[in-house]
């Protein structure tokens, strides 16, 4: 009982010098006692600010001073080392839709496999979120052994988690630098490795790239560009028109395809191609595509019940978690039946078959039509078509605009609407400009048409006030 103060302590006797030796005893027992627990303590917080207390992996700190000291070492011994920098492809949906509890198991899973790859003096760390970090001893070849490294870091993190019921599969992109040719101080070397990683976003995730000179204003430009798109979602500066789809049979207005456009406040109005691509890289197409899918459903619903609407998606919302939640809210909150959506997929190539088939056939199931979109650019997609439970090919414009010209792209298009009735599938061609055009493709029994020639996008507004006419003249003719 080190806190209990001695007895008789005041007597002039026998009793009181032993409580005098005990008191001493109790004294300096207890002051043991704090030394030490303050001794633990100060462990417990010198661990604490160079780990991170999920994965118990040296944190940012404690890399930076790790790479800070093979800098100054480097100096003397001109040994080079690589740093790796990893960011997890497809982290946040997973936290997003599965939780926190899910994102802190699938951290600290990928915290362990990293492990098992590290060489006796090559050290990982986690940066922070979804960064994590490798600085790697090199024996004979950076570059070699860097790649060597980044191959199977990809493939370990490829490999599919569990997590309670749950299958996440993610992947990573990877930025490398070598020191010290690619930079001999620790800022220089984490803002190249971070270029390079980006790269790896830029080239469709899950992979590596080494950090080149040219790098820097690509970069810039992304960052840039996220920032504005995140503000513009806040500042709702995104808008959809809607470009109609014709029936070739009467031309009359079979649905509308949405179609997004950036109001920008300084650059004006700006078009899909200049940002869908880097909000893809970014993973901000998640977050702008529910916007997406939000809107058309509740625009549509303004319209009559025969009018449907086509919403692009792309391959990248198909591989994150809760694209189906999405869509089911949209549809219970706007009231617009399930049959009057259909989904548009493109860039087939790029969808990961045991991700996108259970959530193509889910959506399918609920009564949405799903499209091939731009069929014939390219790629050839055919075996696609019937992997997946598509509906509808749309034909791409670059085949379309050489109908008039080339008999080898009109047979082309004979074949694919042969091939999509055959199975099922209705076809739209797109980018019809040209009333010759419009015959060529009625004459091949081509179902629907889209473009210039019939109808530029439209704005909402446009379209209601187009049905509203439509009202009217029906009024009209029953008078
Ligand atoms: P897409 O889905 O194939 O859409 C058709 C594109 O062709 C649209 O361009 C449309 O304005 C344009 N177009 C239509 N008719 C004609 C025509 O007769 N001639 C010509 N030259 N062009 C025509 P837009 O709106 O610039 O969109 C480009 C692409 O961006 C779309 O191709 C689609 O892949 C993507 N995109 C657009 N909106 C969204 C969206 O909401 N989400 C996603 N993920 N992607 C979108
Ligand atoms: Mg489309
Ligand atoms: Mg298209």
């Amino acid at each position: 009982e080190t806190d209990c103060i001695t007895p008789y302590l005041d007597q002039d006797d026998e009793i009181g010098h032993l409580a005098g030796a005990i008191e001493k005893l109790r004294v300096a027992m207890k002051e043991r006692g704090y030394l030490q627990r303050m001794h633990e303590m100060s462990q417990k917080m010198e661990h604490m600010a160079h780990h991170d207390s999920l994965t118990g992996l040296p944190n940012r700190v404690s890399f930076g001073q790790a790479l800070d000291k093979r800098v100054s070492e480097i100096h003397q011994d001109e040994k080079p080392f690589n740093l790796l920098l990893i960011d997890l492809d497809n982290f946040k949906p997973v936290n997003d839709t599965f939780g926190h509890k899910a994102g802190d198991e699938l951290l600290i899973s990928v915290a362990q496999r990293l492990q098992l790859l590290l060489g006796p003096n090559d050290i990982a760390a986690r940066l922070g979120g979804d960064e994590f970090a490798i600085l790697q001893h090199v024996s004979d070849n950076a570059i070699k052994e860097a790649n060597r490294l980044a191959k199977r870091i990809i493939r370990a993190l490829s490999t599919p988690f569990t997590w309670s019921t749950h299958t996440f599969s993610i992947s990573c992109s990877i930025g490398i630098t070598t020191a010290p040719y690619q930079g001999n101080n620790t800022s220089t070397l984490m803002i190249n490795a971070d270029l390079a990683m980006y790269a790896s976003k830029h080239h469709g995730r899950g992979c590596f790239h080494f950090f080149e000179d040219g790098m820097v204003m690509k970069h810039t430009h992304s960052l840039f560009i996220n920032q504005e798109i995140i503000d513009g979602i806040d500042n709702k500066e995104f808008e959809l028109h809607y470009q109609p789809i014709i029936n070739l049979e009467d031309e009359s207005v079979y649905g509308y395809e949405s179609l997004i456009r950036w109001n920008h406040p300084t650059k004006g109005l700006i078009y899909p191609d200049y940002f869908i691509n880097i909000a893809e890289n970014s993973g901000l197409i998640v977050r702008l595509g529910e916007w997406i899918i939000r809107q058309s459903c509740e625009a549509a619903a303004k319209w009559p019940e025969r009018i449907r609407v086509a919403v692009n998606i792309s391959a990248y919302q198909l591989h994150s978690p809760g694209l189906v939640d999405v869509i089911k809210d949209a549809l219970r909150i706007s009231q617009l039946s399930a049959q009057r959506l259909e989904i548009e997929i493109t860039e087939s190539e790029k969808l990961d078959k045991s991700i996108a088939l259970p959530v193509l056939q889910e959506i399918r199931s609920l009564g949405i039509e799903i499209a091939m979109d731009d069929l014939g650019t390219g790629y050839a997609a055919l075996d696609y078509l019937l992997i997946y439970p598509f509906t509808r090919i749309k034909i791409a414009r670059t085949l379309v605009d050489k109908l008039q010209q080339d008999n080898a792209s009109q047979y082309l298009i004979v074949m694919l609407i042969q091939f999509a009735h055959k199975y099922n599938m209705s076809v739209t061609a797109e980018g019809v400009e040209t009333a010759q055009q419009r015959d060529i493709l009625r004459d091949i029994e081509c179902q629907n048409v889209q473009g210039y020639f019939f109808s530029y996008p439209l704005r909402e507004r446009e379209v209601l006030s187009a049905f509203a006419k439509e009202v009217i003249e029906e009024g009209l003719c029953n008078v």
